[in-house]
């Protein structure tokens, strides 16, 4: 039997503002537990939230890049249910009438054309605090410095056929909300998480299959490694008779496996209703037009512009607008070095071999540093294996490429006499390759200039030493 995947992502992305959404305490990064914290975030009797506007901001932002519908009047609902991180015993969150709805984004996966995938809702939300296990004692800690961060959730529809659809999602959400800069995205610090669902069902079948959730997977490779496992799994249980329990797994990256966190019958029933304490959240149309002024140029616009406008191929373009800062280095570098392919070739396998698209703001080397490497090669400076070098040696110390080939003496040998007697030399301490040669097999020519190249530690330009082989041979 043929079985068809079916995958719904759920993400939450921290937003990027200074405070939390109902209270003034800073959501920072690291501090010492319960020190950001004050009595709206620890939940005490009679205090008041009172709504973050950055973050609302930031949710329209979200909605108008994903063609959502916004809800110019939605609600804060109470997520009810009783864990020790979450002191007030609910979680502010939203319900029947979230801030955007019926969105979407399209996603590319090599060899597949261009697919559009479903967005149900984005709402605004709390996070919980955070439970610290010591292992030595049985005892655990309370932090609640996280406790009231603000998060938008963002909904999938069921769209999603493969676990490359899932990461190819995700990365590109990931990208859009970089692009807006209204989240860090760092997934390791879990500023930007997703749990997938996931069923399995006959091909040709229109009804879905029953569903397993796999939680928190921090980052977009044990994402795929994690629904890889459980379409596995799921496939061999209904191949030999057996039903998917619908349940809540964790995936374990160590043990590369999925295990059973709960089972449906602990379910929750959250018992939502509107939070008495918040208002309704009335969107003003001028607000909303300012915000779509200020949206920036977003991923997919930006790759049809390079595409078109550099000429570069799909993929390509797709890589190098990734991020928007490695977007921006390329017009930087190129503005300098006005050709594109060679300049993305290099960007596609030198640079971010060392630093990913969200790196680039870190790497030493200025995108004008990279455009006159390039320069050096153009102008038969420097051969572009000596200008990997020398990158290189950019990377590690920033220095300027032309400061580098000067110092180490890199220049390409360009001249004829420098290097006759070399070429000389050669034939002449290799009668068997000479040999050959002159049988017919001019293929040894190779082995000549690799020769050279040896001689004069890879500075010989190519096309020359070409030639004067050629011509010494020959004559
Ligand atoms: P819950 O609120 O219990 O998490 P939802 O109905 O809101 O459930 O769905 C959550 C996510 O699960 C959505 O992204 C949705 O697309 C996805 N989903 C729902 N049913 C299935 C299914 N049978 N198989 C795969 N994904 C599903
Ligand atoms: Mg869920
Ligand atoms: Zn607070």
């Amino acid at each position: 039997m043929e079985f068809e995947t079916v995958i719904g992502l759920e993400i939450h992305a921290q937003m990027k503002t200074k405070s939390k959404i109902f209270c003034g305490c800073s959501i920072a990064f690291g501090a010492p537990p319960n020190t950001h914290t004050c009595p709206v975030c620890l939940g005490m009797p009679g205090s008041l939230p009172v709504l973050n506007r950055k973050v609302v901001e930031s949710a329209i932002k979200l909605g108008l890049a994903t063609d959502c519908t916004l809800n110019r009047d939605n609600r804060f609902a109470r997520k009810n249910y009783f864990y020790p991180d979450l002191p007030k015993g609910y979680q502010i969150s939203q319900f029947d009438l979230p801030i955007c709805e019926h969105g979407q984004i399209d996603i590319e996966v090599e060899g597949q054309s261009r697919k559009t995938i479903g967005i149900t809702r984005i709402h605004m939300e709390e996070d919980a605090g955070k439970l610290v296990h010591d292992e030595r004692e049985p005892l655990s800690y309370v932090d609640l410095n996280r406790a009231g961060t603000p998060l938008l959730e963002i909904v999938s529809e069921p769209d999603l056929r493969s676990p490359q659809e899932a990461v190819a999602y995700l990365k590109k959400l990931h990208a859009i909300v970089r692009y807006l800069d209204i989240c860090d995205g760092n997934m390791q610090e879990g500023s930007f998480r997703c749990d997938a669902n996931i069923s399995l069902r006959p091909v040709g079948q229109k009804e879905l299959g029953t569903r397993t959730e796999l939680k928190n997977m921090n980052s977009f490779r044990n994402v795929q490694l994690a629904l890889e496992y459980e379409i596995r799994r799921q496939r061999d249980l209904l191949l030999e008779g057996g039903k998917v329990i619908q349940q809540t797994l964790l995936w374990d990256p160590d043990r590369n496996q999925t295990e059973s966190m709960r089972g449906k019958e602990e379910a929750h029933d959250y018992r939502y209703f509107p939070d008495p304490d918040l208002v309704p959240v009335v969107l003003d149309e001028a607000w909303i037009e300012i915000l779509r002024q200020q949206l920036p140029e977003l991923p997919d616009k930006r790759r049809l512009r390079f595409s078109r406008d550099f000429e570069l191929g799909d993929y390509d373009a797709e890589i190098l607008t990734a991020s928007r800062d490695l977007a921006d280095y390329f017009e930087a570098a190129y503005r300098e070095f006005g050709n594109a392919k060679k300049l993305s070739n290099f960007i596609g396998t030198e640079l971010l071999r060392e630093y990913g698209p969200e790196q680039i703001g870190a790497c030493p080397v200025r995108p004008v540093q990279l455009a006159r490497l390039l320069l050096l090669i153009e102008e038969g400076k420097i051969s572009g294996k000596i200008a990997k070098t020398v990158f290189v040696e950019m990377l590690a110390t920033g220095t300027d490429p032309e400061q580098i080939v000067k110092a180490k003496g890199l220049v390409q040998m360009s001249d004829e006499g420098e290097l006759i007697a070399k070429v000389r030399e050669i034939i002449a301490a290799n009668p068997e390759q000479l040999q050959q040669y002159r049988e017919g097999k001019t293929k040894v020519i190779g082995f000549f200039v690799g020769q050279l190249m040896q001689k004069t530690k890879g500075q010989a330009n190519p096309q020359l030493a070409n030639k004067l082989f050629l011509q010494e041979l020959n004559g």
